[in-house]
Formats: C-alpha cells, sequence, structure tokens
C-alpha cells in the first residue's frame, strides 16, 4: 500500500540529504511554546533545514509540523519586496522608495493628528515581532508620535489572561512553567487542545504521565484530540466555565478540602467568594453548565485532595464574554486550595503567539514598559526621565482596546491606523464589518513580510517587512522564558527588519535625536534591562549571549543573581513561591466572587447550532505563513466544518460535500466533515481562513479584557445544491 500512495521509505526527509554546512541556533517564531531550534544552511548559503536543539528544556530536539519546515518561510511566495503606495482609494500600487514612503507616513501621521487630534492616529501591533522591537515601537508611539490608540492583537489571543492574572494577583505573568507536568497530582485543562495547538507543551505532559499517572481532566464542548486523551471529559455547555467554576468551588468549601492556612496567610476576600459560590451547588450548576452533578463532586474533590494540582488552559477560557472572569476562577480555584508557587501547584495561561509575552512585558500597549502602568504618575516620571520625554506628554490611562479601535474608526473618532504584522480583515470577528471599517480610513499603514496579506487590500502604504529570523532579538514564551531569535539569513532585498523600520520613523518625529532609539538589537535589549530592575519581569541579570548558552531563561532573573553567581534558571522558575508575595498590598491575592450572566447569542429555532472556532496543527493564525509552507498547506488546505453526523443526516448533508453556514452576520462556504467530536448542536470550523468563519462570528466582548467571544454564537447550515460552484469558490478562488 505504501508503493502505492507514494511512501517508498518509512522515514523520506532525512536531514543528511539537505547537505547542511552549518547550523544557526533560533528560536521557533509560531507558538509560544518556544521551541528552540535550528536552522541549517548548505555550502552555497541557501536555507534548507530546520531541526530542534536538543540541549534547549522547552522541546528537547523536538519540533512539532511548523517548526520541522519553518525554514521554508523566507522563500515563500507573496513576501513584499519593495515598499508600495497607493495614492487614493482604489488605485493601484505604485513602488516608492524607503526614504519617500517613510517621509509621507510621518507627513500623513501629523496631518491627521494636527487635524483630528492625537489620539486619531491608531497603532495596532501584534505578538509576532521581536521584544527589542516591541520596545522600540512603544517608545516611539508613547514617546514621539503621542497617541493613545495603541494596542497589539493578542486582545484576540490574551487580554483575558492578563486581565484575570492582574485582577487576582496585581500583576501579569503566568506563575507556573512545564516542568510542573512533572510534580503534579491533577491537572485540569480548559478549552485547551494542547495536542494541535501546542504540540510540544503536550509532548511534555504526555512524558510526564508515562513517568508517574495522575489524572488528566479536559473540559472542552468538542471531543478534541486531547478530550480523548483525558481521564475524564466534561463537555460543557459553551461560555458556562464560570458556573462549572462556582461548582467546583462550591464542593470544596462546602466538604472543608480547601487549605485554610494558605487562604488565611495569603489571600483577602474569602467570606464574599463563600457567599456567591454558596448558590451554585451542583444540582444547580448542572442545569446550565451541561455537567453532570456527581462528575463536579468527582472532580472537585480529586482538585482538591491533590497534594499539588494544576490548571492550563487557553482560547476556551479567554475567548467568552466571561473570558478575565473565567481566568480569575482558575485563579480562584488555585487560591482555595493552596496551589500556586509550588512545584505542580499552579494556574499556567498557554500563550498563543511566539512573543504575546513580549508585547505584554514590553510593547507599551496597555501602559508603559515593564508592566509599568500610565495611571502611576511615579511610573510616567521615571520613564520620561529615562527617555527624555516629558512626563506630560504621556496619557494618564490606557487608550482603546484593539476591538474598541475598529468601531472608533466607525464612528470617525479614529482616521488613520498602522498595522504592524497583524491581518484584522481574516482575524477579526464579523469580516464584512471590518471591510468597511478598513474602508473608512484616510491613510491605513501595512507592515508586514507578506503583501498578499488580506488587510493590505485596503491599506494606502505598504512597508515590507524582515520575518523572523531575518532578524535577532527576543522572544518571552508561555512559561516566562526568554529566548534568542538569532539572524539566519540578512533580510530578504527590499524589506527592512521591523527595528529599522521603527527607528527610521523615529527620526522623522525627532531630527534632533532628543530620544535614543538603538540600532542594534543587543543595545535595545540592554536598554530595557535597565528598565527592568525591580519590576515583577526584572531580566536585569540576562544578555543575548548568556540567553543562547542556557538556550533561554525564565524571569524574573536579576542583575544580582548574576552578580552572585547563580546560574540560570535560578530566577523564576516559578511565580508567587513565598509568603505574601502578590502584588495587591499586604502582597495578599484576591479572592473574587463571580456571579454569571448568560449573554452569549444561542442557538434557536432558525439558527440551531453553537458555532465553535479554534486552531489546526497545520496553521498558523491567519495562514499568512503557514498557507504557503508545503508540508502545512498539504495537510489542511481548505475550509472544513465538522458536523455532528446525526444533525447532518437530517439535512441531508454528506461528509465531503460543501456545506452553506448562515449567522445573522454573514455566510460562509465550507467542507463537512462528518464525525462525532462535535455534539448535536455544534458545528467547529478552524479560524485560519480568509473570508471564513469570522464572516460569521459575533464578537461580544468581555467587559475586563476587551476580548471578543469568537467561540459562542449560532449559525444554520444549508446543503448546496451546486457543488461544483461551491468547490471553485472554496478551493480555486484561494491564493493559497
Ligand atoms: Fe514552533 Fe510551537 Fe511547533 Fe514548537 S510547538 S515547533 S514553538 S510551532
Amino acid at each position: 500500500v505504501a508503493m502505492l500512495f507514494g511512501r517508498h521509505t518509512k522515514n523520506p526527509i532525512r536531514i543528511a540529504d539537505k547537505e547542511v554546512a552549518s547550523w544557526t541556533y533560533t528560536t521557533c517564531g509560531y507558538c509560544s511554546t518556544g521551541c528552540a531550534i535550528e536552522v541549517g544552511k548548505n555550502a552555497q548559503g541557501q536555507v534548507v533545514a530546520s531541526r530542534g536543539v536538543g540541549g534547549a528544556d522547552v522541546n528537547r530536539g523536538k519540533l512539532c509540523l511548523k517548526g520541522m519546515f519553518e525554514h521554508e518561510l523566507f522563500e515563500a511566495p507573496g513576501r513584499g519586496s519593495e515598499p508600495l503606495l497607493r495614492r487614493h482609494r482604489g488605485a493601484a500600487f505604485a513602488p516608492i522608495a524607503w526614504d519617500a514612503a517613510l517621509d509621507h507616513m510621518a507627513a500623513e501621521i501629523r496631518r491627521i493628528q494636527g487635524q483630528y487630534g492625537r489620539d486619531a492616529f491608531a497603532v495596532v501591533s501584534t505578538g509576532q515581532i521581536l521584544t527589542e522591537e516591541f520596545y522600540t515601537l512603544g517608545k516611539l508611539t508613547r514617546g514621539l508620535i503621542g497617541t493613545n490608540n495603541y494596542d497589539g492583537n493578542t486582545t484576540l489571543c490574551m487580554a483575558s489572561a492578563v486581565s484575570g492574572y492582574k485582577r487576582s494577583f496585581g500583576a501579569d505573568g503566568p506563575p507556573g512553567c512545564y516542568e510542573d507536568f512533572e510534580h503534579t497530582h491533577c491537572l485540569i485543562a480548559w478549552g485547551s487542545n494542547l495536542p494541535e495547538q501546542h504540540p510540544i507543551i503536550y509532548w511534555r505532559l504526555k512524558e510526564a504521565l508515562e513517568k508517574r499517572k495522575f489524572p488528566l481532566i479536559v473540559v472542552d464542548p468538542r471531543v478534541t484530540m486531547f478530550a480523548q486523551f483525558a481521564d475524564i471529559h466534561l463537555p460543557i455547555r459553551p461560555g458556562t466555565d464560570v458556573v462549572l467554576q462556582n461548582a467546583l468551588m462550591h464542593v470544596i468549601l462546602a466538604e472543608e478540602l480547601e487549605d485554610a492556612d494558605y487562604i488565611a496567610a495569603n489571600t483577602t476576600g474569602l467570606d464574599d467568594l463563600r457567599a456567591e459560590v454558596a448558590n451554585w451547588d451542583p444540582t444547580t450548576a448542572a442545569a446550565v453548565c451541561g455537567i453532570d452533578e456527581d462528575r463536579i463532586r468527582l472532580v472537585a474533590r480529586l482538585y482538591a485532595k491533590a497534594p499539588a494540582a494544576m490548571h492550563i488552559w487557553t482560547m476556551g477560557i479567554n475567548q467568552s464574554t466571561h473570558g478575565s472572569d473565567g481566568v480569575v476562577g482558575l485563579n480562584n480555584l488555585a487560591l482555595l486550595t493552596g496551589n500556586i508557587g509550588k512545584p505542580g501547584g499552579t494556574a499556567l495561561s498557554i500563550t498563543g503567539q511566539c512573543n504575546a509575552m513580549g508585547t505584554r512585558e514590553w510593547s507599551s500597549c496597555s501602559g508603559l514598559p515593564g508592566y509599568r502602568a500610565l495611571e502611576n504618575p511615579e511610573h510616567r516620571a521615571e520613564i520620561g526621565a529615562f527617555w527624555n520625554v516629558d512626563p506630560e506628554f504621556f496619557p494618564k490611562k490606557r487608550g482603546l482596546f484593539q476591538t474598541d479601535i475598529f468601531p472608533a474608526i466607525e464612528t470617525g473618532q479614529i482616521k488613520g491606523l498602522w498595522l504592524v504584522a497583524t491581518n484584522p480583515l481574516t482575524s477579526m470577528p464579523n469580516t464584512a464589518r471590518i471591510r468597511k471599517t478598513l474602508e473608512q480610513l484616510e491613510f491605513l499603514v501595512v507592515q508586514d513580510a507578506y503583501a498578499d496579506m488580506e488587510s493590505n487590500q485596503y491599506a494606502h502604504l505598504y512597508l515590507p517587512a524582515a520575518v523572523w529570523a531575518e532578524k535577532e532579538g527576543t522572544f518571552t514564551n508561555t512559561e516566562r522564558r526568554v529566548n534568542l531569535v538569532r539572524q539566519v539569513t540578512p533580510p530578504r532585498a527590499g524589506c527592512k527588519s521591523d527595528l529599522d523600520i521603527f527607528n527610521e520613523l523615529a527620526k522623522r518625529f525627532d531630527p534632533d535625536a532628543r530620544v535614543r532609539f538603538p540600532e542594534r538589537p543587543a543595545e535595545v535589549f540592554e536598554e530595557m534591562t535597565q528598565l527592568a530592575r525591580g519590576r515583577p519581569c526584572d531580566l536585569s541579570g540576562m544578555d543575548h549571549d548568556l540567553i543562547e548558552r542556557q538556550r533561554g531563561i525564565q524571569w524574573p532573573f536579576t542583575r544580582e543573581q548574576r552578580a552572585g553567581g547563580e546560574i540560570p534558571p535560578a530566577g523564576g522558575v516559578r511565580l508567587y513561591t513565598t509568603l505574601r508575595s502578590f502584588h495587591h498590598p499586604e502582597g495578599r491575592a484576591k479572592l473574587i466572587p463571580l456571579p454569571f450572566v448568560d449573554n452569549n447569542e444561542r442557538p434557536d429555532a432558525q439558527y440551531p447550532f453553537w458555532l465553535n472556532t479554534g486552531r489546526l496543527v497545520e496553521h498558523f493564525h491567519t495562514r499568512t505563513r503557514t498557507g504557503k509552507v508545503g508540508n502545512n498547506n498539504k495537510f489542511s488546505p481548505i475550509p472544513f466544518a465538522e458536523i455532528n453526523p446525526d444533525a447532518a443526516a437530517e439535512l441531508g448533508i454528506r461528509h465531503q460535500e460543501y456545506v452553506r453556514c448562515v449567522s445573522r452576520r454573514g455566510d460562509a462556504l465550507a467542507m463537512a466533515m462528518l464525525t462525532p467530536r462535535v455534539p448535536r448542536d455544534m458545528v467547529f470550523i478552524p479560524f485560519h481562513f480568509f473570508d471564513c468563519v469570522n464572516r460569521l462570528t459575533l464578537g461580544l466582548l468581555d467587559p475586563h479584557s476587551r476580548q471578543p467571544a469568537f467561540k459562542q454564537a449560532a449559525v444554520r447550515l444549508e446543503r448546496v445544491a451546486d457543488q461544483g460552484a461551491a468547490a471553485r469558490l472554496c478551493v480555486e478562488a484561494r491564493k493559497y
């Protein structure tokens, strides 16, 4: 059979065949796992192979499908090669020289700010560029351009985790690490399909489970790959995580399974929390969240009685109207049982993008660098003095989140927008609305490695950026590990690194060089270490070379630790390991009651299915990269809709036929994949594909984090009569 269908040998790809002459250390630029990777060049200097780094603690030599072919990115189609300018909407792009392009950009920003006010120009950044670039963009935006409407696309993925950590612990920062798998006695995964989303973190977990068995509990409305591997699967009703959490806490407190000493020493708010969870006995909760009441009791006992227990979660918690509350609920459970800051006891958010953490720590999106707040006068003064910027120039509170910037464009409050390595036309909910919004802009700049990314259709100016390891700098991963991206190859001809673009633009706003903008990434990092001292994310003991030697270092790692001869990772394996070390007054964490309000769009007679969205192992975000890498795209070339076979039979839909999904926002075509992974009343569609699932999503916002509820909307399904036309639209109309 193997001979007939193409596989002539068991392992047809052999690195030895690539004739690699040299390897360069770097860090994977896709997901937040943070795998250390080496990229190989042949004797002619061509980039030909990728392999995992054996001595790196994160991945121990392994890579997933994306990392294995990451070297193919550099020559992928669709890369930009020169700046492009569109003189007016509807005109074709024409090439423009770099200097003229940046002069034009600076002039347009000044025009818009002069005409409509400083905040009428907005900046939406990413979780993809290097930390040194984030820091520099923050300095440019906060210190020179001076708009307060500056945010990152991380609002679509991690904002609820940030908000929840801040509410519970007083500061952002995941308190645990991957090593916790080796110490825990019970793991509950909430809304995370780890084997597909973070395959190497899953491999770490699997290896820990093989060495020492402990209960693995997966909370997810779908029978995901992870749920299939679990000991207990809790198929929760979408959007009701907080109810299940309250019920678990109800059982823990009713059966006196809490850690009373830990609570008394380290927290505030127990009485209010107790009063709220009293309303959520398992019988009441089961009727709302759909989990059997005895199952709730069993899980509460397993979790609370374990000597150390942990939660992990991803978008199933975060992308909800209760996203921030869901994170607080997990923190509540951990605090009630004393499961913070000890080996195997933690609440660890699994981040999304390779450098979502770097933007949280250093981009100044939500404040000022090093987790400083605009609302804090001392922080404004400190950064003002360090940057040589009048602190009065800084806003006194944070501006709009990404998800509020687009409505502000609709209302005319914002007239100009700069997108840095983000693609809202594909990634934001309600594509039709975003399309109209982008059309309204007087000036849109797209800075991206790929000229063919969809949002560029609406750009007035396109700036071609270098990609991943065409640059040098650091990423921070899910477990706060700072790792190094070494430059493997120079930027593609005609492209500039994001750092160079920011530095060049800074000269247009600061011709006297009043504010220092270092040119080399290592110098920028050194500047950051000065601002990091004493901050929660203290990395003052690090430099690029040490980070590479150690294959990544977790923060905090201080200058004093380094001077004292401590070898990383002596610094920050875990946070909150000592008594009252939280960032709220007296070092106490907050137990916060979480009343539940059911505010989702729900299935009804007209739209009878829940719409659920998520990721695939082959692709990353909006496919600007993986859509062009052969082995990634080959395995997952078109959008599909998982439909329960019973529901499909009722509608006359057959396996692998094209179906039309319709919501109140729009419609989308996808290939039907009949599978019992989804319940009878649910459809799952991956989020990576342009003009697909986000034509349907509603995206109500979480009140704390402003993160959209991508995973809770209602749709109906229609069989498509003309399958040929649907195939042409679904397959042939796709560029990649
Ligand atoms: Fe890259 Fe994530 Fe895959 Fe590791 S698991 S190789 S970081 S995409």
